[in-house]
């Protein structure tokens, strides 16, 4: 379905990202892989998901918190695969304290990192997808992106801005090809929500499989974590010719969390 195109997947070493990029890869997608960490494990795994496709692997360790790296893997994604055909902006950190208490430098972080990546990515991309007049910007915000928490003040910022940039760049986009969206994913048990449970388990004394169901039971009502794989296909599904019409949307996969 895919073939021929090129996705770029910002923070892909792990969770979310690399499960987005498994099933792009499927799909016959050439990936753009990003992030921290170890880079060559994640590339053999995408390289193996795309395997039948004959697809074509690379990465760049850009730091999505600075401009001109940025602007650095933009530039290898435009020389080494043509450009970048389906943007899905990704990376994220969180960091979770009384916004009395935030600390000045996490704040900065969480934005740049969350929000201000992808307005970067973004403006790169667009010209040359509007020259294939093709193109897709898939924005993975959160529950966060509709609802709040406590002590989520610049997580909460910078997932509600991602919501209301992606409409922008919708509206600008409409008539050209290209479609933007966003996910609002609720729980997904990756290292940045187990941190979360392994946080919570040893302030509360409770064993961690206990603070695992509590997390759960407090915000989604299915009780159950959503899987990479799954906002995988509802990517997948955005960049399908039957989701050529849907654009501006934000997308809540999330057990109920936010219909509450
Ligand atoms: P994760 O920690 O498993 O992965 C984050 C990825 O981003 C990693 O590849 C990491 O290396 C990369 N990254 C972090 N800082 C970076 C930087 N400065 N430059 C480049 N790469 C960087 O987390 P995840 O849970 O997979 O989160 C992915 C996205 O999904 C985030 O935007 C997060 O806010 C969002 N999200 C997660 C959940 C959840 O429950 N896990 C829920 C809603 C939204």
């Amino acid at each position: 379905m895919l073939k021929g195109k090129t996705a770029l997947v910002t923070g892909s070493t792990s969770g979310i990202g690399l499960g987005i990029a498994l099933v792009l890869a499927r799909q016959g997608a050439n990936l753009v892989l990003n992030g921290f960490g170890d880079a060559e494990g994640p590339k053999a795994e995408v390289l193996a998901a795309g395997k039948a496709h004959g697809i074509k692997v690379g990465y760049h360790g850009a730091d999505m918190s600075k401009p001109a790296e940025i602007e650095a893997l933009m530039a290898y994604a435009a020389s080494d695969f043509g450009g970048v055909d389906v943007l899905v902006n990704n990376a994220g950190i969180q960091h979770v304290a009384p916004v009395e208490d935030f600390p000045v430098a996490r704040w900065d972080a969480i934005i740049a990192i969350n929000l201000s990546s992808a307005f970067h990515t973004t403006r790169l991309a667009i010209p040359g997808m509007r020259r294939k007049a093709w193109g897709r910007v898939v924005n993975i915000a959160s529950a966060h992106g509709l609802v709040a928490s406590a002590n989520k003040s610049a997580y909460v910022a910078a997932k509600h801005g991602i919501v209301g940039f992606t409409k922008s760049v919708a509206l600008e986009t409409a008539t050209s090809g290209i479609t933007a969206n966003a996910i609002c994913p609720g729980w997904v048990l990756t290292p940045l929500v187990q941190k979360q449970i392994d946080d919570r388990a040893a302030r509360e004394g409770i064993p961690v499989a206990q603070a695992e169901k509590d997390l759960l039971g407090e915000k989604q009502p299915s009780l159950r974590f959503t899987t990479p794989e799954q906002l995988g296909e509802l990517a997948a599904f955005l960049c399908s010719a039957a989701g050529g019409n849907v654009t501006g949307q934000a997308w809540a996969v999330d057990g109920g969390w936010t219909a509450q």
